[in-house]
């Protein structure tokens, strides 16, 4: 009998990819969806919802990535080139039998990432490596909630789609305004709470503190996931596990990025 609400940590082969992107469309103002093919991707494999890939960003006016090879004894860069800027990326979707990778990239100020995708155009290339491993939710729980801002949008979605019909799902997701709400393919009972605050706010903790403080949640066991600006997801992690006493081990929460830092990523899901 599978064990009720397991959660499994699945390893993967590391592999290194390199891509071509057949589309970059906006699916909002600033949300571009790139989807992403080529042979290497055969033998993808990504089982979890919250998976990440490693992208490796062409820098302007390079046409491919610039990555050192694997393993202990690979050979080091030339002298004189700069490794490309690596980033983490969710697959939105996976379909092998198209053969199409789908990242959602949510655009801010500055950054690598941001800026080559607001450029995407079909041909360019990308490297990707990974996903390393999966974490794996048993979809028994009685209901899930799933909070984030834009960069939890692409877990978020998935997950949907993923979770069995019927089953209660509320989603708290900060974004800039109406017009960067999106819809999702679900068969849950879906209950989306948009949070709106304006992008340059996106570090305050507030407007998704308030919203979540002010959530009644169903009866029975749920399976909390937490994924966004650091600071917001310890504060809203520590809402949940210390002030409303659910069990730590049905929590999930990780910054996806943090104001003044490049390329961060920090679990939150100890003690
Ligand atoms: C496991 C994991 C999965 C992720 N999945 C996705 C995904 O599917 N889609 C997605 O869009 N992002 C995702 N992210 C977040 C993404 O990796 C970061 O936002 C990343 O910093 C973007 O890289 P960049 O080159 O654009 O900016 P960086 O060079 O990394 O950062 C430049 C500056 O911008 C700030 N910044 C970074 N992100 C944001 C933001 N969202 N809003 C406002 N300011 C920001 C930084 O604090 C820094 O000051 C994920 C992160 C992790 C750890």
């Amino acid at each position: 009998m599978t064990e009720r609400h397991a959660v499994a940590r699945v390893r993967h082969e590391l592999r290194r990819r390199l891509l071509t992107v057949k589309t970059a469309e906006r699916l909002t103002p600033s949300m571009v969806r790139v989807t992403l093919t080529g042979d290497d991707l055969a033998g993808f494999v990504s089982a979890g919802y919250d998976d990440h890939v490693k992208i490796f960003l062409p820098l302007a006016g390079q046409e491919l990535p610039v990555w050192p090879a694997l393993g202990p004894d690979a050979p080091a860069l030339p002298a004189g080139t700069v490794a490309s800027p690596m980033r983490d990326f969710t697959p939105r979707r996976h379909d092998p039998a198209r053969g199409e990778l789908v990242l959602d990239f949510a655009l801010h100020e500055a950054g690598p990432a941001t800026e080559w995708a607001a450029a995407a155009r079909p041909g360019a290339k990308l490297g990707i490596g990974g996903p390393r491993g999966s974490f794996v939710v048993t979809d028994d729980f009685d209901w899930y909630l799933l909070i984030g801002d834009e960069t939890a949008l692409p877990a978020i979605g998935r997950r949907l789609e993923e979770l069995r019909p019927g089953v209660p799902a509320i989603v708290l997701a900060a974004v800039a305004g109406s017009e960067e709400e999106q819809a999702f393919a679900t068969r849950t009972a879906l209950d989306v709470r948009w949070v709106h605050r304006p992008l340059a706010g996106a570090s305050d903790p507030a407007p998704l503190l308030e919203a979540a403080a002010g959530l009644s949640l169903p009866p029975g066991d749920g399976y909390i996931w937490i994924a966004g600006e650091n600071d917001t997801v310890k504060l809203l992690r520590r809402h949940f596990v210390e002030e409303r006493g659910h069990n730590r081990s049905w929590i999930k929460a990780a910054g996806y990025w943090r104001k003044g830092s490049a390329g961060f990523h920090e679990n939150h899901n100890e003690g």
